[in-house]
């Protein structure tokens, strides 16, 4: 057998062991972790929604009527009202012809991309798409070139060179860097070389764009620019969740072949109702993006200034790249004991060597908040410079 305890062992010498913090009561900004008050700047609840009682309400009548199980899977008796009006709200918020409803992101990108790609097909997959987008390309069989990062012109030589069905997949705004994928150059080389492109909007939609409707939609990129668009919906929307939109030919085709889809049970009804009252609520209220993005303005200059290096991100993402794993965690560690929570992210979720702290920002936060993690990051500003001491 496999020596499970030494690889354990291994993970924790390496400063790469992993644990679980207990949360109680909602998830927001003050979050009581182990009885404790922290401050939190964490987590994908980009605009506050997550505990909303707006969506709570939502939730508790749906349940009321509808009751808690989904039973079934969609394809035999799970396909509730609740779900069907949802689609319908999700196409439109994104414009596309139609949509269908997943459990969740992970479950949507594998079962999407495996649906989309086969044997003898190529997936082009960016060098830093999410997990479940990697594990999906595996899952499809088909043959996998990863291009380097956002790389138009690495990409547009593999796809000049490769004959086939040919899918490109990218995530819009990358979950660990922050930055937006170069989606218009991508669509006019989907349409060049004849590729069908998919965009894993997690971490846009409800942020970016007119009324929130992603990175795509901030471009103006259609249906037919965007044909296989992915959103998750237990980040800024606030619930639980995930979609895919696109032409209805292809969410027909996808009912068929996603696996994911098929064989796992609907969701409650009620998780439905609450995410298309979140959704009405994200489109007209414009001033929670405006204070996010005052937040990311203010955290931004603040931390440059105090010598943090930042990426080029405009989004509610915004790490401070560390490079080693020890120091990423003292970091994490010296923010925690002054009540500020913001995690370490180590490989394998990022690159080797690019340990960081992964800031994010939410409309929930306020000024004063925000003032409160730049003090403490001005406090602990002297654990970078003592390792980089060290390493000299
Ligand atoms: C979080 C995330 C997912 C997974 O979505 P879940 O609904 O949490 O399973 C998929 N893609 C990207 C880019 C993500 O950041």
């Amino acid at each position: 057998m496999r020596d499970f305890a030494a690889e354990l062992e291994h993970r924790k010498q390496a400063g790469l062991y992993r644990t679980r913090r207990q949360i109680s009561g909602p998830q927001q900004p003050a979050l009581v972790s182990d009885g404790r008050a922290l401050l939190s700047f964490c987590s994908n609840d980009y605009l506050g929604m997550a505990s909303r009682p707006e969506l709570s309400r939502a939730a508790a009548e749906s349940m009321a009527s509808n009751g808690v199980g989904g039973a079934a899977s969609h394809l035999i008796c799970g396909h509730h009202d609740a779900h069907h009006q949802l689609e319908q709200r999700l196409a439109e918020f994104t414009g596309r012809s139609a949509a269908l409803f997943f459990s969740t992101g992970y479950m949507a990108n594998m079962g999407v991309i495996s649906a989309l790609a086969g044997r003898g097909d190529t997936i082009f997959s960016d060098r830093l798409n999410h997990a479940s987008i990697i594990d999906g390309c595996i899952l499809s069989r088909a043959r996998v070139r990863r291009y380097p990062h956002g790389d138009v012109k690495a990409l547009e030589e593999l796809l000049s060179s490769t004959d086939g069905h040919k899918l490109v997949v990218t995530d819009g705004v990358f979950s660990m860097d922050g930055d937006v994928a170069p989606l218009a150059e991508l669509a006019r080389l989907c349409r060049v070389y004849d590729a069908l492109l998919v965009v894993d909007d997690a971490h846009g939609l409800g942020v970016l764009g007119p009324e929130g409707r992603g990175s795509v939609a901030e471009l103006g990129l259609s249906e037919t620019d965007v044909p296989v668009l992915i959103g998750t919906l237990g980040k800024a929307v606030g619930t639980s969740g995930a979609f895919v939109a696109g032409p209805r030919l292809l969410i027909d085709y996808l009912v068929q072949k996603a696996r994911t889809y098929i064989y796992t049970t609907a969701m409650p009804p009620a998780i439905a109702s609450a995410t298309s009252t979140s959704l009405d609520l994200i489109r007209r209220e414009q001033h929670r993006r405006d204070h996010l993005d005052g937040l990311i303005a203010a955290f931004r200059k603040g931390a440059s200034e105090l010598g943090y290096e930042l990426m080029p991100s405009r989004t509610p993402i915004q790490p401070i790249m560390v490079g080693d794993n020890w120091t990423a965690l003292a970091l994490s560690q010296a923010l925690e004991q002054r009540g500020l929570l913001v995690t370490a992210i180590r490989p394998p979720t990022v690159p080797e060597g690019e340990a960081r702290l992964r800031v994010t920002l939410s409309a929930a936060h306020t000024q004063a908040d925000l003032r409160q993690l730049l003090n403490g990051l001005a406090e602990c500003r002297q654990i970078l410079d003592a390792r980089e001491k060290q390493a000299v």
